[in-house]
């Protein structure tokens, strides 16, 4: 269908882009499919997209609240998303929704160790409350692919300034069971993120960053410096995503964009 990229990752995995740098993902059991999020297409059905690399029937799992991984939920019977984004103010979850028909309450509770079976695959959860507070990463254990949403970035820095974020003193404690729970798993697993096109600010590391154990390291030790206050940063030019300051700070191979004022305290408003 116009507008879509689909990438085979290997035997029952694919990567699909829309056309606004928008990616999720499809894993094929011999039982189900699972979708991962699902981008943002007006006027356009994704699940139509989906038929032409399985009919097995579908189910979804969103890797957090936000409308650019959702906005397709109304397609799907069964959905899967951490209750804790329910956590959120009314007024942002309903804006999320983008005026689509969507109803939580009918969606599964997901949190770590969560597993979903689609037949001869499994997907496993882990919570990384960050970006928003139920934000979680998914584990393909059988092809070994790790799906991360908006929870770590994607290519460019983590989003920790937007208005749904947890204090990075929570982010921190997150992202550290985090990668315990992925070194347990085996640690060699490949990492793909919701926007495979985007593109770092940092000048050690210009154009496509990809995602890895390293550079999740590397971002466990960004947010701890920055909430000692032991690493400088620089104030982004307009405030993206935000109506507060936001500011830039990298380490490594990692970025985080975020509120200066929202260190010790969620960001959460609205
Ligand atoms: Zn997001
Ligand atoms: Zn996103």
């Amino acid at each position: 269908m116009e507008g879509f990229t689909i990438t085979k990752l290997c035997e029952g995995a694919y990567n699909i882009n829309d056309a606004h740098d928008d990616s999720f993902y499809v894993v094929i059991g011999e039982k189900l499919a699972r979708v991962i999020d699902t981008g943002v297409t007006e006027g356009a059905r994704i699940t139509q997209v989906i038929r032409e690399i399985t009919d097995r029937p579908l189910v979804l799992v969103v890797t957090h609240a936000h409308f650019d991984h959702m906005y397709h939920m109304d397609e799907f019977e069964t959905v899967y998303m951490s209750h804790k984004e329910l956590t959120l103010k009314e007024s942002f979850l309903e804006n999320m929704k983008h005026g689509k028909d969507i109803d939580f309450a009918k969606t599964v509770d997901i949190s770590t160790d969560s597993v979903i079976d689609l037949g001869g695959v499994t997907l496993s959860v882990c919570n990384l409350a960050g970006h928003t507070p139920g934000s979680v990463i998914i584990l393909d254990e059988t092809h070994d692919l790790l799906f991360t949403g908006d929870a770590i970035g994607s290519g460019c820095g983590v989003w920790m300034q937007v208005k749904s974020s947890v204090s990075l003193d929570r982010y921190y404690e997150a992202l550290r069971k985090a990668f315990a729970w992925l070194t347990a798993k085996g640690g060699r697993m490949k990492f793909w993120g919701g926007h495979n096109k985007q593109v770092a600010q940092s000048e050690q590391v210009p154009g496509f960053n990809p995602l890895s154990m390293g550079l999740l390291a590397d971002l466990i030790d960004l947010v701890d410096l920055v909430r000692n206050g032991k690493l400088e940063y620089r104030p982004v030019d307009g405030n993206p995503g935000s109506d507060k300051p936001v500011v830039y700070a990298a380490w490594g191979r990692a970025e985080m964009l975020f509120s200066p004022d929202a260190i010790h305290s969620d960001n959460m408003s609205e």
